[in-house]
């Protein structure tokens, strides 16, 4: 973020908030001390302190978007997509996760017990998938209002007996919104009332017009009942990750989002979390959102311990000193020293936002006090 107070330049310059204030307004500024500044201004009063402005100054490192900046090219490697499943209430959405999940996953491999931490991973053609368990629609919304992309494709089932409704719109515009390619899972194919040509057709007055009436939507008819389809689908999936070219770097310290979280009686704070870049390993000196730890211990959607989790993997973590929320980002850093200093500058930043949401007076609760 490009932007700093009147107050954070004040202490970067050593000097008063109101010298700054006094300052700006010579120069024809008018500003409060909590105040942002933009470049130019930050620029303007350097000057006249002699001061150059470095690129560093404008960072704030407590800002954890700023660790989410794009790497060199050369260093990365392809990664598992991660999906999303939207649509309709009823329309299928728990029963294909499901059943995708019980026909890749074999029981021997879970030893029969698979772990809900709200996102999973399969492998079709060698080739991993990761899949979000939490429903679509929350994924989308509260990640997305907290600026928070997770996910690289958007499935969107229409139930083939019932076309189109209005959540199924609601899930297109969250996909187009997030600008993330769609494809369409055409459920209850089994179903004598099955009606796919219908769905094509309504779906082309949304703008998702089928391949094979001239367009560039992939319509996949499957059963989630059945699994009829479901290899076919997992098949579109890698087709559409492959030509988005998604790529991590293993290498680097992990960043990431929380995909869900709570305050467990035994085992304190536990959030899953979702590896977006670099590998993230146990002892991990971590901050997320507005709390902090070192990654005590790790396990993944099979509920097994694992010392490592790579690009796109989903893994549940404890070890937090509190809990964060869902969309929140995590990064982990060099040293403990530093993620505890991190940690603590934004619990304390939330926690004073906290009450100044609390303590301001506006005329109605002035009012209520009176
Ligand atoms: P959600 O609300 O989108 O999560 O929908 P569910 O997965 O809970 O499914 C709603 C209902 O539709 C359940 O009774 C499912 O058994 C049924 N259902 C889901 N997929 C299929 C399918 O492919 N064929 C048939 N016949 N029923 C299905
Ligand atoms: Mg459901």
């Amino acid at each position: 973020s490009e932007s700093l107070t009147v107050g954070d330049l004040a202490k970067k310059l050593g000097r008063e908030p109101s010298e700054i204030i006094k300052k700006l307004f010579m120069l024809g500024v008018m500003a409060t001390i909590n105040q942002e500044l933009d470049k130019d201004a930050i620029e303007l009063v350097c000057a006249e302190y002699d001061v150059e402005v470095e690129e560093e100054i404008l960072v704030d490192k407590t800002d954890l978007e700023v660790y989410f900046e794009p790497e060199e090219e050369a260093k990365k490697e392809e990664r598992p997509s991660v999906v999303t499943i939207m649509g309709h209430v009823d329309h299928g959405k728990t029963t294909l996760l499901d059943s995708i999940r019980h026909t890749k996953v074999t029981a021997g491999e879970a030893g029969g017990i698979t772990q809900h931490i709200g996102a999973y991973q399969v492998e079709e053609d060698g080739k991993k998938i990761t899949f979000l368990d939490t429903p679509g629609h929350a994924a989308f919304t509260t990640m997305r209002a907290r600026g928070a992309k997770v996910t690289d494709i958007a499935i969107i089932v229409v139930a083939a007996d019932d076309g189109v409704m209005p959540q199924t719109v609601e899930a297109i515009n969250h996909a187009k919104a997030a600008e993330v390619p769609i494809i369409i899972a055409v459920n209850k194919m089994d179903k004598p009332s099955a009606n796919p040509d219908r769905v094509m057709q309504e779906l082309t007055e949304h703008g998702l017009v089928p391949e094979a009436w001239g367009g560039d939507t992939i319509f996949v008819p499957l059963s989630a009942l059945t699994g009829d389809g479901i290899d076919t689908l997992l098949e579109m999936i890698l087709l559409v990750s492959e030509v988005g070219e998604l790529k991590a770097n293993p290498g680097r310290r992990a960043i990431g989002t929380v995909i869900e979280a709570e305050l467990d009686k035994g085992r304190g704070s536990v959030a899953t979390l979702l590896v977006q870049d670099g590998t993230l390993h146990v002892g991990d000196p971590i901050v997320v959102g507005n709390t902090f730890g070192r990654v005590r211990a790790m396990v993944n959607d099979l509920g097994r311990r694992v010392k490592t989790a790579g690009p796109s993997t989903p893994v549940e973590i404890t070890g937090l000193s509190d809990v964060p929320q869902a969309g929140d980002r995590f990064v982990v850093f060099e040293d403990e020293k530093t993620a505890r200093q991190i940690g603590e500058a934004r619990s304390a930043t939330a926690l004073q936002e906290m009450r100044s949401e609390k303590n301001r007076v506006t005329l109605d609760n002035l009012f209520d006090q009176l």
